[in-house]
């Protein structure tokens, strides 16, 4: 046993220590940007992380300035979607240190939609260097407010450049930063959720589970049109039946009734979240019983009016926790803990976001460290 370990260990150290070319800006752009108050995914740090897959392989990776790029109009994903993303986010703590949550998951979902849109998958080391070392070279755009953040956005695309539908013989990764705001400037609003008996997120054996932009896009009119009947996202529902609750706009949902915790388990339509799995780690370990099962919005419905329904939310990475204050199902609607947040959702929000910028102990080894 010592002896497989040790073998590990040097492992690790050795494929870790990869080599990235690095041309830093002539001067940084941070000096334009308020950082207390960015917005959201609006503007972007000074370099760019970017990695090419030719002739069979990724390519060296190297850090560059944030800048366009030419392409040809015949590229291939921009005709057939060939392309993946991801999110997530790195905090300023208290002594200054820059933390990252949770980026393996990240990495490891970027490879399983990777491989479902037949993309070669990225290494852990290329993926979690390159991040480190961009956001050391970029560490005065990391956002010191409470409740700020840099959200980091790895993306990569198809580039051959021919109009049939197959796989692309080559590639372009990039990560790209953005400091962000906090989604709730003041206090955690409850969003307002309408189901749809016309649309659907996705399919079992489709795309659901994987982040892929045309997901995104197929989500938009849906969205527009809950947004002008006043709601704030779409409550989306199965496919097949138009019964089980599947996600909410783009994050996953949890409802606590009485005192369990009940989300929808992962059957291929739904998104695995890594905030979704840190809230079930997180209830599981204050004792609270969490079943990943199928629920029907029959079923929400009859809880709330037997007055079970305790809270309802949304999690993701941009906002965290969501609340949801109201559901419209047909001509029905309930009001969930009368439109504010709950005590459970509160305590998720801040138990999370204190590990996030240091105020709590990251006692599940979430943090991953960027600059010391
Ligand atoms: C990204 C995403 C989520 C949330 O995932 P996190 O890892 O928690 O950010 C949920 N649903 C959809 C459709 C998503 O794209």
């Amino acid at each position: 046993m010592p002896k497989t370990a040790t073998t590990a260990h040097n492992e690790k150290e050795t494929t870790s220590t990869i080599n990235i070319d690095a041309k830093p800006v002539e001067k940084s752009r941070v000096d334009e940007v308020d950082l207390d108050n960015p917005g959201f995914g609006e503007v972007f740090s000074d370099h760019m992380l970017s990695v090419q897959y030719k002739d069979g392989s990724w390519q060296q990776p190297e850090i560059k300035p944030y800048g366009t790029f030419e392409i040809s109009p015949a590229m291939c994903s921009l005709h057939y979607g060939q392309a993946v993303f991801e999110g997530l986010k790195a905090f300023k703590n208290q002594d200054g240190s820059i933390k990252i949550f949770r980026p393996e998951q990240h990495h490891k979902r970027f490879n399983r939609s990777c491989q479902r849109l037949c993309i070669p998958e990225m290494s852990k080391e290329v993926f979690m260097e390159g991040l480190k070392q961009l956001i050391e070279l970029d560490q005065q755009w990391v956002p010191q407010k409470q409740g700020n953040a840099l959200y980091i956005r790895p993306f990569v695309f198809a580039t051959d450049n021919y109009l049939s539908v197959k796989a692309s013989s080559s590639y372009q990764f990039f990560i790209i930063t953005s400091p962000v705001g906090a989604y709730y400037e003041e206090g955690i609003d409850p969003v307002s959720l309408i189901t749809s008996d016309k649309y659907a997120r996705s399919v079992p054996g489709g795309v659901g589970h994987v982040k892929t932009p045309g997901n995104y896009a197929a989500s938009l009119l849906p969205a527009k049109k809950a947004k002008q009947k006043g709601f704030t996202q779409v409550l989306w529902l199965d496919a097949n039946e138009r019964r089980y609750i599947e996600e909410v706009g783009t994050m996953n949902i949890f409802f606590l009734i009485d005192d369990v915790l009940v989300t929808p388990p992962l059957k291929g339509a739904i998104l695995d979240g890594i905030t979704r799995r840190s809230v079930i780690q997180l209830a599981r370990d204050w004792g609270i019983t969490v079943n990943e099962r199928p629920i029907t919005i029959d079923e929400v419905f009859e809880k709330a009016e037997a007055g079970h329904l305790r809270e309802v939310f949304g999690t993701g990475t941009a906002a965290v926790i969501s609340p949801v204050g109201k559901i419209q199902h047909k001509w029905q609607s309930i009001t969930i803990n009368d439109h504010k947040i709950g005590p459970f959702a509160q305590k998720l929000y801040d138990t999370i976001t204190g590990i996030q910028d240091g105020r709590g102990k990251d006692r599940f080894n979430w943090m991953t460290t960027a600059v010391e």
